[in-house]
């Protein structure tokens, strides 16, 4: 890569000139600014929540028992060790 104002050339890995010290870096074209960054982010949040709620609303239609959020202790005795069945 050859150097814009001293001409000197230098390898293409390097990131300033080695006898001018000019930076070579590439400088962006497009930066993400503040109003690019609260466009995203509100996409991202926006289709979390619709997410959420049509989940929600899915988990709710399910027939039982798979509409139980909270799972009775008797289908999952291995979470309840202090409560073992008796026989
Ligand atoms: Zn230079």
């Amino acid at each position: 890569m050859k150097c814009p104002d001293c001409a000197t050339e230098n390898r293409a890995s390097v990131r300033f000139c080695k006898k001018c010290g000019k930076d070579l870096t590439a400088v962006p074209i497009w930066f993400p600014d503040l109003k690019w960054h609260l466009k995203t982010l509100s996409i991202i949040y926006l289709a979390l929540i619709a997410l959420y709620f049509s989940l929600g609303t899915f988990l709710k239609k399910l027939p039982p028992p798979y509409d139980q959020r909270i799972l009775p202790a008797e289908t999952t005795p291995w979470l309840y060790p202090h409560k073992i069945p008796q026989p």
